[in-house]
C-alpha cells in the first residue's frame, strides 16, 4: 500500500508558503524538511549542502539527532550521500544498510532506518548538495514521491544560488557555489580585467516555480514551444541564420529537439507535479545536463550545448524575455562570459564598462577575437564549462597574458592583481606621454611608427599612439564580420570613412587576403590539404577578377582627390602584381571615362611574404612604388613552420641568422633602388625584434597599437650606429654559429634598453 498523504502539487503550493516567510534560512529549510517528510510519510528528511572544501554537510534535519547538524560531514564519493553527489543521480533503496557503500555515522542516530531515498540537489547540472528521506519499514519509494523531492530540490538549489545559505554556513566553511576557482584557458588578447560577472546570454531567474493552475501552464508551454518551432523553422526557411552568427547545421539540430516528442513529454510531466511551465522547462534541463555531463563523448558534449541552448529560447519564450544580452543595466567593470559570440554582438556593449571577456570556445583568428583586440580588451578563450561555473555578478579576475581566470578569488589574488592594473596604467601613461615625441634613434635616425588596423574601432589609435599612418590596413576584417558579401557601395563608405579618420596621415590598404584561415562563413569555398600555400589572397583575386575588381573600384572611388596606397598580399611572381596593377588601370580608366574624379596620388605596391620573391627583387622594384615585408607568412613560409600549428611555430628563431639575412636583403635592395620599404609582421612589434629589424636597415614599422609605445620608447634610447657595428658583422658569411638572439639581449643590457 503506498503512503503518501498528498500529492505534489499540494506539497508544491505549501513549498510556495515556506518560500515567502519572512523567516532566515535555517528557520526555513527545517520548515521545507518538515513538510517532506509529512508529504513522502517519512521518519526522516535531511539536506546536505556541499562545502567548497568537497565534504557535504548536514544542514537541516527531522528524524535524525539535532544535534549532528553543521556536523555531520560526508566527502563526495563517501556513504550512500556521497554517491548521490558524485553520480548526481538518485538512489532509492528498501534496504540501505545493505547497500555497499552505506556509512554509518553514530552521531546521526539512523542504523534503525532501513529504507533510504535521496536525489541530488542540482543546478545547471552541478551538483550543491543532496536531499534525503528514510524510513524504518522496507520499501521502495514510488516514482512520484521521487519526482516531489526533485522538484524540492530545485527550491533548495534556488535559495543555494540566492546566496541564502551563507549566512548559516560554520565559521570557516564556504559553499561549494561561492567557491573560488581557477580556470586555464588560451589567452587571446592582452591586458588584465577585474570585474563582475557579465553572462552574455543571462540565465533568466526563475523565481515563481510553483503553479497556481496546472492546465494554465499546460497552454504557456504548448504556446511557447509552437512559437520556438515557427521561429526557428523562419529562420532556416530563410536562410538568414548566418545573421545570428549561426551556422545552419547548429539550427537543425535545435529544430531536431524542438520537435523531440520525449523532451516534450517530460516537460508537461513535470507541469502535471505542480511546477510552473519554466520552471519544468529548468528542471528537466538540468536532470538532462546532470546526466549529459557524465559523457565524454565531444560530440554528445556539444549536443548538450544545443539543448542547453533550446532550453533557453523556450524559457525566454515564456518569460517574455528578447534574446540578448544583459546590455542594460550593464556594471560599470563588467567581464563578459559566453560559450561564443559574433564580433558584431561584441560591439553591441557599451566598451566603456567592458573590463574583459572570457570565452568557451573561440581561438585566436576568431572574429570576436580580432574585434576584442582591435578594441583592447583583454579575452581569454577556450575556458572549459565557465558558463555553467558563474553565476550573474560573481567577482572575477580574467588575465590575458597567461590565458587564465579567477572565479570569486580570494582576498589576497584581488590585491595582487590589482596592484598589476595599476602597474599596467602607470606604464600605459608614460607611453602616452610620448606620443608627440618624434621618433628618433638617439643618434640622430628618423624611424616611421605605423599602425596595423582592420576596422573602424582601431583608428583613434591613429591619434591616441601618435602612429605616422596606417602602414597595413587589413581589409578583409570588414568581409569577416559581415554577414554577406559586402557590396561595392558598402565598401566604397567604408574606405571613405577610413581616409576621413585617418586625415593626413596615409593609409596602406592591402587587398583582400581570404583564403588559409581567414574564411569568410557565407562564401563557398573548397576543403584545401594546405590552406596556408593554397588558393589565397591574390591567387583567388586574380581567378575571381569580379571580387578584386569591386574592391579596386570601392577604394578608387572612397579616395578621390586624395591620395590612395594599395598593396596586394602573396605575391609570389612579378608577373602577378602586373596582372593586378592592369585591373587597377582599367579601372581608373573607366572611373575617367565616366567624368568620377581620380585619386590625387596613386601608389601600388606588394607585400614580401612569399620567399621566391627574394630572388626577384631587382624586378620588383622596378615596377612597384613600394613593399612591406609580411614577416608573419615569409617566416612560416622560410622555415616550412606552420605559424598556427603551436608545435612548430616556435620551433626556429625569426632573430637568427638565416632569417635576419633574407630580412636585410629586402631592405638593402630597396634602399639601393630607391623603394620605401615597410615590415608590417608581428616581429615589428616586439621591442627586442624591432631592435634587430632597425640594425639590419629597416626604418619604416607597422604594429598593432599596444606595441607603438614599448617600441618607441626602446628607439628613443637605441643608438643605432653602435648597434649596427655589434650585429652586421655577426651576420655576414662564415658567422652562421653567432647566437644573434644572445647578442641583441647582451647589447640592449649593455645600454638599459628596455627590451
Ligand atoms: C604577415 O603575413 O606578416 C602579415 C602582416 O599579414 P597577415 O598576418 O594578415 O597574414
Ligand atoms: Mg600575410
Amino acid at each position: 500500500m503506498r503512503s503518501s498523504l498528498a500529492g505534489p502539487r499540494v506539497l508544491l503550493r505549501r513549498l510556495r508558503e515556506v518560500m515567502a516567510e519572512p523567516i532566515n534560512a535555517q528557520e526555513r529549510l527545517d520548515k521545507i524538511v518538515q513538510l517532506i517528510a509529512a508529504n513522502v510519510v517519512a521518519e526522516v528528511c535531511s539536506v546536505y549542502i556541499l562545502r567548497a572544501d568537497g565534504v557535504l554537510e548536514l544542514y537541516a534535519t527531522i528524524g535524525l539527532n539535532k544535534n549532528a547538524v553543521h556536523k555531520t560531514a560526508l566527502r563526495v564519493g563517501e556513504g550512500l550521500v556521497g554517491l548521490i553527489a558524485s553520480d548526481a543521480r538518485p538512489l532509492n533503496l528498501p534496504n540501505a544498510q545493505a547497500h555497499p557503500a552505506f556509512a554509518y555515522r553514530p552521531e546521526t542516530g539512523e542504523d534503525s532506518y532501513n529504507s533510504f531515498l535521496g536525489v541530488p540537489i542540482l543546478r545547471a547540472g552541478r551538483t550543491l548538495g543532496v536531499l534525503v528521506v528514510q524510513n524504518m519499514s522496507h520499501r521502495t519509494y514510488f516514482e512520484d514521491e521521487v519526482e516531489a523531492l526533485q522538484t524540492t530540490a530545485m527550491v533548495i538549489a534556488e535559495m543555494v544560488a540566492a546566496g541564502e545559505l551563507e549566512a548559516i554556513a560554520q565559521q570557516g566553511t564556504t559553499i561549494d557555489l561561492a567557491r573560488p576557482m581557477h580556470l586555464k584557458g588560451v589567452s587571446l588578447a592582452e591586458g588584465i580585467g577585474l570585474g563582475h560577472v557579465v553572462l552574455h546570454e543571462p540565465r533568466v531567474v526563475i523565481t515563481n516555480l510553483i503553479a497556481e493552475d496546472v492546465e494554465r501552464e499546460g497552454e504557456r508551454l504548448d504556446d511557447a514551444i509552437l512559437r520556438l518551432r515557427e521561429s526557428l523553422d523562419n529562420m532556416l526557411s530563410n536562410g538568414d541564420f548566418s545573421q545570428h552568427g549561426e551556422h545552419r547545421e547548429v539550427l537543425e539540430a535545435y529544430r531536431m529537439f524542438a520537435y523531440d516528442r520525449g523532451w516534450v513529454r517530460k516537460i508537461e510531466e513535470a507541469i502535471q507535479n505542480g511546477l510552473t511551465a519554466e520552471a519544468a522547462v529548468e528542471k528537466v534541463q538540468s536532470d538532462t545536463r546532470a546526466k549529459m555531463l557524465r559523457q565524454t563523448d565531444p560530440y554528445l558534449r556539444e549536443r548538450l550545448h544545443d539543448l542547453d541552448d533550446l532550453a533557453h529560447r523556450l524559457i525566454r519564450e515564456l518569460m517574455g524575455h528578447a534574446a540578448g544580452p544583459e546590455a542594460d543595466d550593464l556594471p560599470k567593470d563588467a567581464i563578459i562570459v559566453a560559450r561564443n559570440m559574433g564580433a558584431a554582438e561584441l560591439l553591441d556593449y557599451d566598451r566603456e564598462r567592458i573590463r574583459g571577456l572570457v570565452l568557451e570556445e573561440c581561438g585566436p583568428t576568431s572574429h570576436v577575437t580580432i574585434v576584442a583586440r582591435a578594441l583592447g580588451i583583454p579575452t581569454v578563450g577556450q575556458v572549459e564549462d565557465i558558463v555553467s561555473l558563474v553565476e550573474s555578478r560573481d567577482a572575477i579576475i580574467i588575465d590575458g597574458e597567461v590565458g587564465q581566470v579567477f572565479l570569486r578569488p580570494a582576498a589576497d589574488v584581488e590585491q595582487a592583481f590589482a596592484e598589476k592594473v595599476r602597474f599596467r596604467a602607470r606604464r600605459q601613461e608614460q607611453y602616452r606621454q610620448l606620443r608627440d615625441v618624434p621618433s628618433v634613434t638617439s643618434d640622430g635616425t628618423d624611424i616611421a611608427i605605423q599602425l596595423n588596423a582592420g576596422l573602424l574601432v582601431d583608428l583613434p589609435s591613429l591619434i591616441d599612439t601618435g602612429a605616422a599612418g596606417v602602414g597595413l590596413f587589413r581589409t578583409e576584417l570588414q568581409f569577416m564580420v559581415a554577414s554577406s558579401f559586402p557590396r561595392m557601395t558598402e565598401q566604397q563608405a567604408f574606405y571613405s570613412k577610413v581616409l576621413d579618420a585617418a586625415g593626413e596621415r596615409p593609409v596602406t590598404f592591402r587587398s583582400l587576403d581570404i583564403g588559409g584561415d581567414k574564411i569568410l562563413p557565407y562564401m563557398r569555398h573548397a576543403q584545401e590539404e594546405n590552406p596556408a600555400m593554397g588558393w589565397r589572397a591574390i591567387r583567388f583575386g586574380l581567378d575571381r577578377p569580379g571580387l578584386l575588381r569591386t574592391q579596386i573600384r570601392a577604394m578608387l572611388h572612397a579616395a578621390a582627390g586624395r591620395q590612395l596606397k594599395l598593396m596586394f598580399p602573396m605575391v609570389a611572381e612579378v608577373e602577378e602584381f602586373r596582372r593586378a596593377k592592369d585591373y587597377v588601370e582599367r579601372e581608373l580608366k573607366h572611373l575617367k571615362q565616366h567624368g568620377h574624379p581620380a585619386p590625387s596620388d596613386l601608389r601600388l605596391g606588394v607585400m614580401v611574404e612569399v620567399p621566391s620573391l627574394l630572388w626577384q627583387l631587382e624586378e620588383l622594384y622596378q615596377e612597384v612604388d613600394f613593399v612591406s615585408v609580411g614577416s608573419n607568412d615569409l617566416y612560416q613560409f622560410f622555415n616550412a613552420a606552420d605559424r598556427g600549428n603551436a608545435l612548430v611555430a616556435d620551433r626556429f628563431d625569426p632573430l637568427s641568422s638565416g632569417f635576419l639575412r633574407a630580412l636585410r636583403h629586402i631592405a638593402q635592395t630597396g634602399a639601393n633602388m630607391d623603394v620605401p620599404v615597410t615590415l608590417c609582421g608581428e616581429l615589428a612589434g616586439s621591442p627586442l625584434s624591432a631592435m634587430a629589424l632597425l640594425g639590419i636597415g629597416y626604418r619604416s614599422l607597422s604594429m598593432s597599437p599596444s606595441s607603438i609605445g614599448p617600441v618607441k620608447t626602446m628607439l628613443l634610447k637605441l643608438d643605432l650606429k653602435k648597434l649596427e657595428e655589434k650585429l652586421l658583422p655577426a651576420l655576414e658569411p662564415g658567422k652562421a654559429s653567432e647566437n644573434i638572439r644572445e647578442l641583441l639581449t647582451d647589447f640592449a643590457s649593455e645600454y638599459e634598453l628596455p627590451v
